[in-house]
């Protein structure tokens, strides 16, 4: 709420700080009404999952970096919820890799491109495809929701982005883009559907990727070579669903869960 701090003593500060963070980027004109629900699923999986990035995120942000280091033409893919939590990481990366941005809405409008992009500029964004580029469609993707920039998106050989819905990724890699994704939940059809699911929460994992992009910048190819190959999605989804497992089976062991399972009919 507006006026209201915080306290750094609350048990979920850091959830709230987030939330503040959304709410602030729905204020901008950046949010949709929409995207505050679609980040509350998020929440849930971050409760979930434990909220901290797990080892197996750590092995797929690690992936991404060195495809997008691999790739020829890499870009990261931003929307509203993205931009308004991470758009200083988001910025950084794409400084620290030397890759473009591009805005892509699914409920786009040209109003709203044109606050995120600037939003995007004024943290230090050099190159941002989003109101003036040329344009064109994505097969498999109705209008608005398929339009792209013909040099960004539409000619990416590689594609990172985060808080989509399935549809997206699908029709990226229809076209035969390689894609990662930064989805909390492992269940999407975002999460099944990508090349490389980072299952984190969006702001903690650009921290990380900003970190590892730095680490990783100076390998020489084959370094970059041998952890792409020996990347494994199905491997990181399996870690995360173990992870959601281990919760539960805490929560049992902590005695929260009775079996009542004849009674309650399951
Ligand atoms: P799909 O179509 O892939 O099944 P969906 O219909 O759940 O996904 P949306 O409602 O658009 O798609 O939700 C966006 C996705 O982003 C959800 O899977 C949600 O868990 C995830 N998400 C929301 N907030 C965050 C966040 N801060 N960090 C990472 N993931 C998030």
């Amino acid at each position: 709420m507006k006026g209201f701090r915080i306290p750094k003593s609350h048990p979920r500060y850091h959830s709230l700080i987030i939330r503040e963070r959304i709410v602030d980027g729905f204020r901008k004109g950046m949010v949709v009404p929409e995207g505050l629900i679609a980040h509350g699923r998020g929440e849930a999986f971050d409760y979930l999952l434990g909220e901290k990035t797990h080892d197996f995120a750590l092995m797929s942000i690690k992936a991404t970096i060195a495809y997008v280091l691999l790739a020829e033409k890499p870009i990261i893919s931003v929307n509203g919820n993205l931009a308004a939590l991470a758009g200083k990481e988001i910025v950084m990366l794409s400084d620290i890799l030397d890759i473009p941005i591009e805005v892509n809405l699914f409920y786009r409008t040209e109003e709203r491109i044109k606050i995120i992009e600037e939003y995007l500029k004024n943290l230090g964004a050099k190159k941002v495809f989003g109101s003036n580029c040329k344009k064109t469609h994505i097969s498999g993707l109705e209008s608005p929701r398929g339009i792209v920039c013909v040099d960004g998106i539409y000619s990416a050989d590689f594609v990172l982005l985060g808080i989509e819905d399935g549809d997206r990724t699908e029709a990226l890699r229809r076209v035969g883009k390689r894609v990662a994704v930064i989805d909390l939940n492992p269940f999407s059809r975002t999460a099944q559907m990508a090349d490389i699911t980072i299952v984190d929460e969006a702001t903690r994992a650009l921290k990380r990727a900003v970190e590892i992009a730095m680490e990783l910048k100076n390998l020489d190819e084959n370094k970059l070579r041998e952890i792409a190959e020996n990347y494994d999605n199905r491997k990181v989804l399996s870690g995360a669903f173990e992870a959601i497992l281990n919760r539960l089976n805490d929560a049992r062991k902590r005695g929260l869960i009775i079996s009542f399972s004849r009674e309650l009919g399951l």
